[in-house]
Protein backbone atom coordinates (compact mmCIF):
# COMPACT_ATOMS: atom_id res chain seq x y z
CA UNK A 1 0.00 0.00 0.00
CA UNK A 2 1.64 3.02 -1.30
CA UNK A 3 2.26 5.96 1.81
CA UNK A 4 -0.43 8.56 0.63
CA UNK A 5 0.24 12.40 1.03
CA UNK A 6 -3.02 13.34 1.56
CA UNK A 7 -2.34 15.87 4.77
CA UNK A 8 -3.96 14.44 7.95
CA UNK A 9 -3.70 10.89 7.62
CA UNK A 10 -0.96 9.13 9.70
CA UNK A 11 0.14 5.55 9.65
CA UNK A 12 1.82 3.89 12.36
CA UNK A 13 3.37 0.60 11.44
CA UNK A 14 3.87 -2.54 13.72
CA UNK A 15 3.72 -6.37 13.72
CA UNK A 16 0.59 -7.98 11.73
CA UNK A 17 -0.60 -10.67 13.85
CA UNK A 18 -4.69 -11.21 13.05
CA UNK A 19 -5.07 -10.88 9.56
CA UNK A 20 -8.62 -8.54 8.51
CA UNK A 21 -9.21 -5.15 7.99
CA UNK A 22 -11.56 -2.70 10.06
CA UNK A 23 -12.01 0.74 10.35
CA UNK A 24 -14.04 2.80 13.30
CA UNK A 25 -13.63 5.26 15.99
CA UNK A 26 -10.69 4.47 18.48
CA UNK A 27 -11.40 3.71 22.82
CA UNK A 28 -7.97 3.96 23.65
CA UNK A 29 -7.61 1.70 26.82
CA UNK A 30 -6.25 3.69 30.51
CA UNK A 31 -3.35 2.77 32.52
CA UNK A 32 -0.78 3.55 29.23
CA UNK A 33 3.14 2.92 30.18
CA UNK A 34 3.51 4.91 26.80
CA UNK A 35 4.77 7.85 26.71
CA UNK A 36 2.95 10.84 27.59
CA UNK A 37 2.31 12.93 24.23
CA UNK A 38 4.30 16.20 24.16
CA UNK A 39 4.29 19.61 22.27
CA UNK A 40 5.02 22.87 22.42
CA UNK A 41 2.16 25.63 23.16
CA UNK A 42 1.89 28.78 21.85
CA UNK A 43 2.11 31.99 24.33
CA UNK A 44 -1.72 32.26 23.24
CA UNK A 45 -2.42 28.56 24.35
CA UNK A 46 -1.11 29.13 27.68
CA UNK A 47 -4.03 30.16 29.67
CA UNK A 48 -6.22 27.38 28.15
CA UNK A 49 -3.71 24.88 29.27
CA UNK A 50 -3.58 25.72 33.06
CA UNK A 51 -7.51 25.54 32.32
CA UNK A 52 -7.44 22.50 31.22
CA UNK A 53 -4.93 21.06 33.54
CA UNK A 54 -7.42 23.01 36.70
CA UNK A 55 -10.69 21.35 34.90
CA UNK A 56 -8.54 17.82 35.20
CA UNK A 57 -7.96 18.28 38.57
CA UNK A 58 -11.45 18.66 39.29
CA UNK A 59 -12.29 15.78 37.45
CA UNK A 60 -9.94 13.43 38.89
CA UNK A 61 -10.41 15.36 42.64
CA UNK A 62 -14.63 14.22 42.47
CA UNK A 63 -13.94 10.66 40.67
CA UNK A 64 -11.80 9.86 43.84
CA UNK A 65 -14.14 11.22 46.51
CA UNK A 66 -16.96 9.10 44.29
CA UNK A 67 -14.18 5.82 44.60
CA UNK A 68 -13.50 6.98 48.65
CA UNK A 69 -17.32 6.66 49.36
CA UNK A 70 -18.07 3.33 47.91
CA UNK A 71 -14.58 2.02 49.53
CA UNK A 72 -16.17 3.53 52.47
CA UNK A 73 -19.46 2.10 52.56
CA UNK A 74 -18.66 -1.40 51.02
CA UNK A 75 -15.79 -1.84 53.62
CA UNK A 76 -15.45 0.61 56.26
CA UNK A 77 -13.49 4.19 56.66
CA UNK A 78 -10.15 3.09 57.38
CA UNK A 79 -10.10 1.46 54.17
CA UNK A 80 -11.88 4.57 52.58
CA UNK A 81 -9.21 6.94 54.44
CA UNK A 82 -6.55 5.27 51.89
CA UNK A 83 -7.74 7.90 49.76
CA UNK A 84 -6.89 11.17 51.76
CA UNK A 85 -3.34 10.82 50.58
CA UNK A 86 -4.36 10.83 46.65
CA UNK A 87 -6.70 13.58 47.46
CA UNK A 88 -3.54 15.39 49.23
CA UNK A 89 -1.49 15.24 45.87
CA UNK A 90 -4.44 17.21 44.35
CA UNK A 91 -3.64 19.82 46.72
CA UNK A 92 -0.02 20.00 46.90
CA UNK A 93 0.36 23.56 45.97
CA UNK A 94 4.49 23.25 45.46
CA UNK A 95 3.85 20.40 42.73
CA UNK A 96 1.04 22.72 40.64
CA UNK A 97 3.18 25.86 41.20
CA UNK A 98 5.98 23.73 39.55
CA UNK A 99 3.48 21.98 36.67
CA UNK A 100 2.08 25.86 36.24
CA UNK A 101 5.64 27.22 36.03
CA UNK A 102 6.65 24.45 33.08
CA UNK A 103 3.24 24.86 31.13
CA UNK A 104 4.25 29.18 31.18
CA UNK A 105 8.08 28.91 30.99
CA UNK A 106 8.81 25.74 29.19
CA UNK A 107 5.60 26.01 27.01
CA UNK A 108 4.96 22.29 27.87
CA UNK A 109 1.32 20.87 27.40
CA UNK A 110 -0.50 20.31 30.20
CA UNK A 111 -0.22 16.77 30.17
CA UNK A 112 3.49 16.58 30.09
CA UNK A 113 4.04 19.21 32.52
CA UNK A 114 1.90 17.49 34.72
CA UNK A 115 3.52 14.38 34.15
CA UNK A 116 7.46 15.52 34.48
CA UNK A 117 6.77 16.99 38.04
CA UNK A 118 4.93 14.15 39.21
CA UNK A 119 7.38 12.12 38.02
CA UNK A 120 10.44 13.49 39.83
CA UNK A 121 8.34 13.42 42.65
CA UNK A 122 7.48 10.18 42.82
CA UNK A 123 10.81 8.79 41.81
CA UNK A 124 12.27 10.99 44.88
CA UNK A 125 9.93 9.32 46.85
CA UNK A 126 10.58 5.76 45.67
CA UNK A 127 14.09 5.91 46.19
CA UNK A 128 13.82 6.96 50.06
CA UNK A 129 14.33 3.84 52.34
CA UNK A 130 11.18 4.55 54.25
CA UNK A 131 8.07 1.99 53.54
CA UNK A 132 5.58 5.16 54.34
CA UNK A 133 7.27 6.97 51.96
CA UNK A 134 7.47 4.31 49.13
CA UNK A 135 3.61 3.80 49.73
CA UNK A 136 3.55 7.82 48.72
CA UNK A 137 5.06 7.52 45.27
CA UNK A 138 2.71 4.47 44.51
CA UNK A 139 -0.44 7.51 45.48
CA UNK A 140 1.72 9.62 43.46
CA UNK A 141 1.53 7.85 40.25
CA UNK A 142 -1.86 6.38 40.68
CA UNK A 143 -2.94 9.91 41.38
CA UNK A 144 -1.15 11.17 38.22
CA UNK A 145 -2.70 8.52 36.07
CA UNK A 146 -5.78 9.21 36.44
CA UNK A 147 -4.78 13.23 35.85
CA UNK A 148 -3.39 11.96 32.74
CA UNK A 149 -5.83 10.10 31.49
CA UNK A 150 -8.81 12.76 32.45
CA UNK A 151 -6.91 15.35 30.14
CA UNK A 152 -5.95 12.88 27.46
CA UNK A 153 -9.73 11.85 27.03
CA UNK A 154 -8.48 8.13 27.87
CA UNK A 155 -10.69 5.88 29.41
CA UNK A 156 -9.17 4.81 33.41
CA UNK A 157 -10.34 1.26 33.38
CA UNK A 158 -12.67 -0.27 30.82
CA UNK A 159 -14.65 -2.66 31.41
CA UNK A 160 -14.63 -4.48 28.16
CA UNK A 161 -17.77 -6.56 28.65
CA UNK A 162 -20.07 -3.90 28.96
CA UNK A 163 -19.18 -2.15 25.58
CA UNK A 164 -21.91 -1.37 23.27
CA UNK A 165 -20.94 0.56 20.46
CA UNK A 166 -18.46 -0.84 18.15
CA UNK A 167 -14.72 0.54 18.64
CA UNK A 168 -10.62 -0.59 17.63
CA UNK A 169 -9.11 -0.89 20.84
CA UNK A 170 -5.77 0.82 21.62
CA UNK A 171 -3.84 -0.34 24.35
CA UNK A 172 0.03 -0.73 25.86
CA UNK A 173 -1.03 -4.16 26.05
CA UNK A 174 -3.71 -6.58 26.60
CA UNK A 175 -3.26 -9.81 28.38
CA UNK A 176 -4.20 -13.09 27.14
CA UNK A 177 -7.26 -13.20 29.56
CA UNK A 178 -8.55 -9.78 28.60
CA UNK A 179 -8.94 -10.70 25.00
CA UNK A 180 -10.41 -13.85 25.61
CA UNK A 181 -13.00 -11.80 26.77
CA UNK A 182 -13.66 -9.13 23.43
CA UNK A 183 -16.47 -9.32 21.90
CA UNK A 184 -15.79 -9.95 18.30
CA UNK A 185 -18.74 -7.87 17.40
CA UNK A 186 -17.78 -4.44 20.06
CA UNK A 187 -14.43 -4.79 19.45
CA UNK A 188 -14.02 -4.50 15.46
CA UNK A 189 -9.95 -4.62 15.81
CA UNK A 190 -7.14 -4.01 18.37
CA UNK A 191 -3.56 -2.76 18.42
CA UNK A 192 -0.83 -2.63 21.15
CA UNK A 193 2.51 -0.93 21.60
CA UNK A 194 4.46 -4.27 22.57
CA UNK A 195 4.05 -7.88 21.80
CA UNK A 196 5.08 -10.69 19.67
CA UNK A 197 3.10 -12.73 16.70
CA UNK A 198 3.52 -15.58 18.86
CA UNK A 199 2.56 -14.48 22.34
CA UNK A 200 -1.08 -15.70 23.49
CA UNK A 201 -2.72 -12.62 23.27
CA UNK A 202 -1.81 -12.48 19.65
CA UNK A 203 -2.95 -16.10 19.25
CA UNK A 204 -6.14 -15.58 21.27
CA UNK A 205 -6.77 -12.75 18.56
CA UNK A 206 -6.36 -15.07 15.61
CA UNK A 207 -8.85 -17.47 17.27
CA UNK A 208 -11.67 -14.76 17.60
CA UNK A 209 -10.82 -13.50 14.14
CA UNK A 210 -10.43 -10.20 15.32
CA UNK A 211 -7.60 -8.22 13.17
CA UNK A 212 -4.89 -7.44 15.58
CA UNK A 213 -1.16 -5.35 15.51
CA UNK A 214 0.79 -5.17 17.99
CA UNK A 215 4.48 -3.58 18.56
CA UNK A 216 3.69 -0.33 17.62
CA UNK A 217 5.54 1.31 20.00
CA UNK A 218 3.95 4.74 21.19
CA UNK A 219 0.80 4.28 19.59
CA UNK A 220 -1.49 4.57 22.65
CA UNK A 221 0.27 7.67 23.46
CA UNK A 222 -0.28 9.13 20.85
CA UNK A 223 -3.96 8.97 19.87
CA UNK A 224 -7.21 9.39 21.68
CA UNK A 225 -10.93 8.45 22.26
CA UNK A 226 -12.96 8.67 19.20
CA UNK A 227 -10.29 9.45 16.08
CA UNK A 228 -11.37 8.03 13.48
CA UNK A 229 -9.04 4.76 11.86
CA UNK A 230 -8.19 1.84 9.73
CA UNK A 231 -6.39 -0.83 11.24
CA UNK A 232 -4.88 -3.43 8.75
CA UNK A 233 -4.14 -6.82 10.20
CA UNK A 234 -2.62 -8.08 7.21
CA UNK A 235 0.73 -5.83 6.93
CA UNK A 236 0.23 -4.59 10.48
CA UNK A 237 -0.35 -1.14 9.51
CA UNK A 238 -2.99 1.69 11.64
CA UNK A 239 -3.75 4.45 9.95
CA UNK A 240 -5.66 7.58 11.46
CA UNK A 241 -7.60 9.82 9.56
CA UNK A 242 -7.37 7.27 6.26
CA UNK A 243 -8.05 9.55 2.96
CA UNK A 244 -10.27 8.67 0.12
CA UNK A 245 -7.16 7.10 -1.68
CA UNK A 246 -6.10 4.57 1.34
CA UNK A 247 -10.34 3.87 1.66
CA UNK A 248 -10.17 2.86 -2.58
CA UNK A 249 -7.63 0.78 -2.31
CA UNK A 250 -8.40 -1.10 0.79
CA UNK A 251 -12.10 -1.46 -0.54
CA UNK A 252 -10.01 -3.08 -3.21
CA UNK A 253 -8.35 -5.48 -0.99
CA UNK A 254 -11.45 -6.09 0.79
CA UNK A 255 -12.97 -7.26 -2.32
CA UNK A 256 -10.36 -9.58 -3.33
CA UNK A 257 -10.52 -11.18 0.50
CA UNK A 258 -14.32 -11.84 -0.46
CA UNK A 259 -13.05 -13.64 -3.63
CA UNK A 260 -10.45 -16.01 -2.01
CA UNK A 261 -13.13 -16.48 0.66
CA UNK A 262 -15.49 -17.95 -1.79
CA UNK A 263 -12.71 -20.04 -3.04
CA UNK A 264 -11.99 -21.51 0.49
CA UNK A 265 -15.21 -22.08 1.01
CA UNK A 266 -15.45 -24.33 -1.95
CA UNK A 267 -12.56 -26.73 -0.26
CA UNK A 268 -14.15 -27.03 3.05
CA UNK A 269 -15.24 -30.17 3.13
CA UNK A 270 -12.38 -31.77 0.93
CA UNK A 271 -9.69 -33.67 2.34
CA UNK A 272 -6.15 -32.25 3.01
CA UNK A 273 -4.29 -34.45 0.31
CA UNK A 274 -1.44 -33.33 -1.79
CA UNK A 275 -1.26 -33.26 -5.84
CA UNK A 276 0.65 -36.43 -5.45
CA UNK A 277 -1.88 -38.09 -3.19
CA UNK A 278 -0.47 -37.84 0.06
CA UNK A 279 -3.08 -37.49 2.86
CA UNK A 280 -2.05 -34.45 5.58
CA UNK A 281 -3.47 -34.63 8.84
CA UNK A 282 -4.39 -30.80 9.43
CA UNK A 283 -6.18 -30.51 12.44
CA UNK A 284 -7.39 -27.16 14.76
CA UNK A 285 -6.46 -25.25 17.48
CA UNK A 286 -9.21 -24.22 20.11
CA UNK A 287 -9.11 -22.51 23.53
CA UNK A 288 -12.61 -22.99 24.84
CA UNK A 289 -15.57 -25.83 24.75
CA UNK A 290 -17.26 -23.72 22.45
CA UNK A 291 -15.03 -23.59 19.93
CA UNK A 292 -16.25 -26.97 18.06
CA UNK A 293 -18.45 -25.25 15.59
CA UNK A 294 -15.10 -23.66 14.72
CA UNK A 295 -13.62 -26.83 14.06
CA UNK A 296 -15.90 -28.04 11.83
CA UNK A 297 -16.95 -25.17 9.80
CA UNK A 298 -13.56 -23.96 8.72
CA UNK A 299 -13.45 -27.72 7.61
CA UNK A 300 -10.02 -29.43 10.28
CA UNK A 301 -9.44 -32.78 11.20
CA UNK A 302 -10.50 -32.66 15.08
CA UNK A 303 -8.85 -30.55 17.10
CA UNK A 304 -4.47 -31.12 17.55
CA UNK A 305 -4.20 -28.69 20.51
CA UNK A 306 -7.10 -27.91 23.03
CA UNK A 307 -5.32 -25.18 25.15
CA UNK A 308 -7.06 -25.75 28.56
CA UNK A 309 -5.70 -22.60 30.42
CA UNK A 310 -8.20 -21.08 28.94
CA UNK A 311 -11.02 -23.03 31.37
CA UNK A 312 -8.91 -21.32 34.21
CA UNK A 313 -8.30 -17.72 34.20
CA UNK A 314 -10.58 -14.89 34.29
CA UNK A 315 -13.04 -16.51 37.54
CA UNK A 316 -12.35 -16.31 41.11
CA UNK A 317 -12.05 -20.11 42.00
CA UNK A 318 -10.67 -22.94 40.01
CA UNK A 319 -13.07 -25.48 37.93
CA UNK A 320 -14.21 -28.44 39.49
CA UNK A 321 -13.19 -31.97 38.36
CA UNK A 322 -16.84 -32.30 37.13
CA UNK A 323 -16.90 -28.72 35.71
CA UNK A 324 -13.84 -30.01 33.67
CA UNK A 325 -15.24 -33.17 32.80
CA UNK A 326 -18.01 -31.45 31.34
CA UNK A 327 -16.11 -29.17 28.86
CA UNK A 328 -13.76 -31.71 27.66
CA UNK A 329 -16.01 -34.30 26.90
CA UNK A 330 -18.93 -31.68 25.44
CA UNK A 331 -15.57 -31.02 23.17
CA UNK A 332 -14.96 -34.79 22.61
CA UNK A 333 -18.80 -35.73 21.61
CA UNK A 334 -19.26 -32.58 19.55
CA UNK A 335 -16.12 -33.71 17.19
CA UNK A 336 -16.50 -37.25 17.21
CA UNK A 337 -15.01 -39.57 15.31
CA UNK A 338 -12.28 -37.46 14.75
CA UNK A 339 -9.15 -36.91 17.07
CA UNK A 340 -9.84 -33.86 20.22
CA UNK A 341 -5.88 -33.97 21.86
CA UNK A 342 -6.21 -32.49 25.18
CA UNK A 343 -3.16 -30.49 26.61
CA UNK A 344 -3.07 -30.73 30.45
CA UNK A 345 -2.27 -27.05 32.41
CA UNK A 346 -0.18 -24.77 30.98
CA UNK A 347 -0.20 -22.25 33.56
CA UNK A 348 2.53 -19.19 33.99
CA UNK A 349 4.61 -17.55 31.18
CA UNK A 350 2.11 -14.85 30.27
CA UNK A 351 -1.03 -16.85 31.18
CA UNK A 352 -1.55 -16.46 34.91
CA UNK A 353 -4.82 -16.81 37.11
CA UNK A 354 -6.10 -14.01 39.31
CA UNK A 355 -6.82 -16.20 41.97
CA UNK A 356 -4.22 -17.63 42.31
CA UNK A 357 -1.44 -16.45 44.37
CA UNK A 358 1.34 -17.21 42.06
CA UNK A 359 4.48 -15.15 43.16
CA UNK A 360 5.37 -12.43 40.43
CA UNK A 361 8.47 -14.07 38.96
CA UNK A 362 11.67 -12.45 37.12
CA UNK A 363 11.75 -14.78 33.99
CA UNK A 364 7.75 -16.12 33.87
CA UNK A 365 8.71 -18.44 30.85
CA UNK A 366 11.86 -20.00 32.31
CA UNK A 367 10.14 -20.50 35.57
CA UNK A 368 7.06 -22.22 37.33
CA UNK A 369 5.19 -22.81 34.24
CA UNK A 370 3.45 -25.79 32.97
CA UNK A 371 4.52 -29.13 33.69
CA UNK A 372 6.41 -27.74 36.26
CA UNK A 373 3.39 -25.89 38.27
CA UNK A 374 1.26 -29.27 37.84
CA UNK A 375 3.95 -31.71 39.04
CA UNK A 376 4.45 -29.83 42.20
CA UNK A 377 0.65 -28.55 42.68
CA UNK A 378 -0.69 -31.90 41.92
CA UNK A 379 -3.82 -31.33 43.18
CA UNK A 380 -4.94 -29.45 40.54
CA UNK A 381 -3.27 -31.64 38.23
CA UNK A 382 -4.70 -35.10 39.37
CA UNK A 383 -8.42 -33.03 39.12
CA UNK A 384 -7.47 -32.42 35.34
CA UNK A 385 -5.97 -35.92 34.35
CA UNK A 386 -9.38 -37.35 36.33
CA UNK A 387 -11.48 -35.25 34.37
CA UNK A 388 -9.64 -35.87 31.29
CA UNK A 389 -9.64 -39.32 31.68
CA UNK A 390 -13.78 -39.24 31.74
CA UNK A 391 -14.16 -37.51 29.00
CA UNK A 392 -11.79 -40.39 27.01
CA UNK A 393 -15.30 -42.49 27.31
CA UNK A 394 -16.15 -40.76 24.35
CA UNK A 395 -13.70 -42.69 22.43
CA UNK A 396 -11.32 -40.12 20.36
CA UNK A 397 -9.68 -37.94 22.96
CA UNK A 398 -6.05 -37.87 23.46
CA UNK A 399 -3.71 -36.11 26.19
CA UNK A 400 -0.20 -34.56 25.61
CA UNK A 401 1.97 -32.69 28.47
CA UNK A 402 2.99 -29.37 27.78
CA UNK A 403 6.81 -28.18 28.71
CA UNK A 404 8.38 -31.57 28.92
CA UNK A 405 12.17 -31.11 29.31
CA UNK A 406 13.25 -34.75 29.78
CA UNK A 407 12.25 -38.31 31.12
CA UNK A 408 12.10 -37.56 34.71
CA UNK A 409 9.00 -34.86 33.96
CA UNK A 410 7.31 -37.65 31.11
CA UNK A 411 7.65 -40.63 33.82
CA UNK A 412 6.37 -38.30 37.31
CA UNK A 413 3.38 -37.43 34.76
CA UNK A 414 3.11 -40.72 33.72
CA UNK A 415 2.82 -42.01 37.18
CA UNK A 416 0.16 -39.67 38.16
CA UNK A 417 -1.82 -40.82 35.23
CA UNK A 418 -1.73 -44.80 36.55
CA UNK A 419 -2.99 -43.18 40.27
CA UNK A 420 -5.89 -41.34 38.38
CA UNK A 421 -6.74 -44.27 36.36
CA UNK A 422 -6.87 -46.48 39.75
CA UNK A 423 -8.81 -43.91 41.62
CA UNK A 424 -11.77 -43.80 38.49
CA UNK A 425 -11.25 -47.55 38.74
CA UNK A 426 -12.15 -47.67 42.56
CA UNK A 427 -14.97 -44.65 41.92
CA UNK A 428 -16.12 -47.37 39.17
CA UNK A 429 -16.37 -44.51 36.65
CA UNK A 430 -15.40 -45.12 33.18
CA UNK A 431 -12.32 -44.04 30.80
CA UNK A 432 -10.36 -45.12 27.60
CA UNK A 433 -8.10 -47.82 28.94
CA UNK A 434 -6.29 -47.10 26.04
CA UNK A 435 -5.82 -42.89 25.60
CA UNK A 436 -3.32 -41.94 23.92
CA UNK A 437 -0.31 -39.90 25.85
CA UNK A 438 1.48 -37.58 23.71
CA UNK A 439 4.11 -34.62 24.82
CA UNK A 440 4.83 -31.23 23.41
CA UNK A 441 8.26 -30.97 21.74
CA UNK A 442 8.97 -27.29 23.01
CA UNK A 443 11.99 -27.32 24.62
CA UNK A 444 15.30 -27.73 23.10
CA UNK A 445 16.16 -30.12 25.75
CA UNK A 446 13.28 -33.06 24.46
CA UNK A 447 14.86 -32.93 21.16
CA UNK A 448 18.05 -34.26 21.88
CA UNK A 449 16.32 -36.80 24.30
CA UNK A 450 13.00 -37.76 21.92
CA UNK A 451 14.50 -40.97 21.44
CA UNK A 452 13.89 -41.68 25.37
CA UNK A 453 10.82 -39.99 25.26
CA UNK A 454 9.19 -41.21 21.79
CA UNK A 455 9.41 -45.26 23.18
CA UNK A 456 6.57 -44.08 26.07
CA UNK A 457 4.60 -42.03 24.52
CA UNK A 458 1.98 -42.09 21.07
CA UNK A 459 2.86 -39.21 19.30
CA UNK A 460 4.44 -35.82 19.79
CA UNK A 461 3.06 -32.03 18.60
CA UNK A 462 6.02 -29.50 18.13
CA UNK A 463 4.95 -26.50 20.12
CA UNK A 464 7.10 -24.10 17.69
CA UNK A 465 6.21 -21.14 19.51
CA UNK A 466 8.33 -22.25 22.45
CA UNK A 467 10.54 -23.91 20.77
CA UNK A 468 11.87 -21.15 18.86
CA UNK A 469 11.77 -18.82 22.16
CA UNK A 470 14.00 -21.25 23.78
CA UNK A 471 16.34 -21.91 20.99
CA UNK A 472 17.47 -18.63 19.64
CA UNK A 473 16.83 -17.06 23.28
CA UNK A 474 14.16 -14.59 21.68
CA UNK A 475 11.54 -14.04 24.07
CA UNK A 476 8.60 -14.15 22.16
CA UNK A 477 6.72 -11.51 23.93
CA UNK A 478 9.35 -8.59 22.85
CA UNK A 479 8.27 -6.67 19.99
CA UNK A 480 12.09 -5.47 20.34
CA UNK A 481 13.42 -8.93 19.48
CA UNK A 482 10.98 -10.09 17.26
CA UNK A 483 13.35 -9.61 14.36
CA UNK A 484 15.25 -12.34 15.72
CA UNK A 485 12.37 -14.64 16.46
CA UNK A 486 13.06 -16.83 13.38
CA UNK A 487 10.76 -20.09 12.26
CA UNK A 488 13.33 -20.59 9.81
CA UNK A 489 16.58 -20.36 11.26
CA UNK A 490 18.54 -23.27 10.67
CA UNK A 491 18.85 -24.47 13.97
CA UNK A 492 15.04 -24.36 14.57
CA UNK A 493 14.87 -26.56 11.24
CA UNK A 494 17.53 -29.38 12.32
CA UNK A 495 15.73 -29.38 15.43
CA UNK A 496 12.18 -30.15 13.77
CA UNK A 497 14.14 -32.66 11.89
CA UNK A 498 15.78 -34.39 14.38
CA UNK A 499 12.10 -34.30 16.40
CA UNK A 500 10.49 -36.10 13.21
CA UNK A 501 13.06 -38.50 12.98
CA UNK A 502 12.96 -39.98 16.58
CA UNK A 503 9.12 -40.15 16.51
CA UNK A 504 8.88 -41.81 13.19
CA UNK A 505 12.09 -44.14 14.24
CA UNK A 506 9.90 -45.22 17.46
CA UNK A 507 6.77 -45.72 15.06
CA UNK A 508 4.96 -42.15 16.24
CA UNK A 509 3.37 -39.49 14.77
CA UNK A 510 4.90 -36.15 14.97
CA UNK A 511 2.72 -32.95 14.46
CA UNK A 512 3.48 -28.61 14.52
CA UNK A 513 0.79 -26.95 16.96
CA UNK A 514 2.65 -24.02 17.21
CA UNK A 515 1.64 -20.78 15.14
CA UNK A 516 4.37 -22.20 12.39
CA UNK A 517 1.42 -24.60 11.22
CA UNK A 518 -0.83 -21.72 10.14
CA UNK A 519 1.68 -19.84 8.47
CA UNK A 520 0.72 -21.14 4.55
CA UNK A 521 4.30 -19.87 3.86
CA UNK A 522 5.91 -22.85 5.68
CA UNK A 523 3.54 -25.42 5.18
CA UNK A 524 5.45 -27.06 2.63
CA UNK A 525 8.80 -26.55 4.46
CA UNK A 526 7.14 -28.38 7.28
CA UNK A 527 5.63 -31.46 5.42
CA UNK A 528 8.76 -31.63 3.57
CA UNK A 529 10.46 -31.96 7.03
CA UNK A 530 8.69 -35.21 7.23
CA UNK A 531 6.25 -33.75 9.90
CA UNK A 532 2.61 -35.58 9.71
CA UNK A 533 0.25 -33.18 11.26
CA UNK A 534 -0.30 -29.36 10.90
CA UNK A 535 -2.66 -27.58 13.77
CA UNK A 536 -3.50 -24.43 13.41
CA UNK A 537 -6.03 -21.91 14.41
CA UNK A 538 -9.35 -22.63 13.23
CA UNK A 539 -9.51 -19.75 10.34
CA UNK A 540 -6.39 -20.65 9.41
CA UNK A 541 -7.10 -23.85 8.68
CA UNK A 542 -8.66 -23.14 5.12
CA UNK A 543 -5.64 -21.07 3.72
CA UNK A 544 -3.39 -24.21 5.08
CA UNK A 545 -5.66 -26.86 3.16
CA UNK A 546 -5.81 -24.87 0.13
CA UNK A 547 -1.89 -24.55 -0.36
CA UNK A 548 -1.70 -28.63 0.72
CA UNK A 549 -4.07 -29.35 -2.43
CA UNK A 550 -2.12 -27.32 -4.69
CA UNK A 551 1.04 -28.52 -4.00
CA UNK A 552 2.99 -32.08 -4.15
CA UNK A 553 5.06 -33.27 -1.35
CA UNK A 554 8.04 -34.39 -3.59
CA UNK A 555 8.55 -30.61 -4.10
CA UNK A 556 7.96 -30.55 -0.72
CA UNK A 557 10.67 -32.29 0.62
CA UNK A 558 13.33 -30.79 -2.51
CA UNK A 559 12.09 -27.50 -0.61
CA UNK A 560 13.56 -29.52 3.12
CA UNK A 561 16.62 -30.62 1.56
CA UNK A 562 17.51 -27.20 0.42
CA UNK A 563 16.27 -25.41 3.43
CA UNK A 564 18.35 -28.30 6.25
CA UNK A 565 21.46 -27.46 3.49
CA UNK A 566 20.99 -23.55 3.77
CA UNK A 567 22.78 -22.01 5.92
CA UNK A 568 20.68 -18.39 5.92
CA UNK A 569 17.30 -17.90 7.38
CA UNK A 570 16.55 -15.20 5.50
CA UNK A 571 16.69 -17.23 2.04
CA UNK A 572 14.99 -20.40 3.38
CA UNK A 573 11.88 -17.92 4.13
CA UNK A 574 12.33 -16.46 0.73
CA UNK A 575 12.39 -19.95 -0.60
CA UNK A 576 9.48 -20.91 1.22
CA UNK A 577 7.77 -17.49 0.37
CA UNK A 578 8.54 -17.97 -3.44
CA UNK A 579 6.97 -21.37 -3.75
CA UNK A 580 3.85 -20.36 -1.50
CA UNK A 581 3.01 -17.69 -3.86
CA UNK A 582 3.83 -19.85 -7.05
CA UNK A 583 1.66 -22.74 -6.00
CA UNK A 584 -1.29 -20.43 -4.73
CA UNK A 585 -0.29 -16.72 -5.29
CA UNK A 586 -4.65 -15.91 -4.50
CA UNK A 587 -3.61 -16.14 -1.18
CA UNK A 588 -0.95 -13.46 -0.85
CA UNK A 589 -2.66 -11.21 -2.16
CA UNK A 590 -4.03 -8.91 0.87
CA UNK A 591 0.17 -8.06 1.56
CA UNK A 592 2.17 -5.11 0.10
C1 LIG B 1 3.86 -23.62 21.39
O1 LIG B 1 4.65 -23.30 22.29
O2 LIG B 1 4.16 -23.67 20.19
C2 LIG B 1 2.46 -23.98 21.72
C3 LIG B 1 1.64 -24.44 20.82
O3 LIG B 1 2.05 -23.76 22.99
P1 LIG B 1 1.71 -22.32 23.58
O4 LIG B 1 1.66 -21.33 22.45
O5 LIG B 1 0.38 -22.41 24.27
O6 LIG B 1 2.84 -22.05 24.51
MG1 LIG C 1 4.19 -23.70 24.33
Amino acid sequence: MPEPAQKGEKIFRGIPVSAGVCRGKILVLGKSQASVPRREVAEAEILEEISRLERALILTRQQIVEVQRKVSTGMGAEEGGIFDAHLLVLEDRTLLDEVIRNIQEKRFNAEYAFHVVAEKYASTLAAIADDYLRERATDMRDVTSRILNNMLGREEEVDLKKLKEPCIIISYDLTPSTTAQLDRKIVLGFATDIGGRTSHTAIMARSLRIPAVVGLKSISGELVNGQYALLDGFNGVVIINPTDQTLFEYGQLIRKQVSLQEKLRDIQSKPAVTLDGHSIMLSANVEQATDAAEVRANGANGVGLYRTEFLFINRDVLPTEEEQFQAYRQMAAALKPEPVVIRTLDLGGDKFLSHLAVPTEMNPFLGWRAIRYCLQETTVFRAQLRAILRASVEGNVKMMYPMISGLDELNQANALVEECRAELRMRKLPFDENMEIGAMIEIPSAVMVANSLAKRLKFFSLGTNDLIQYTLAVDRMNEKVAHLYEPTHPAILRLIKATVEAGHKAGIWVGVCGEMAGDPVLTPLLLGLGVDELSAAPPLVPSIKFLIRRMKLSEAKALAEFALNCESSVEILARCQAFAREIAPSLFESKT
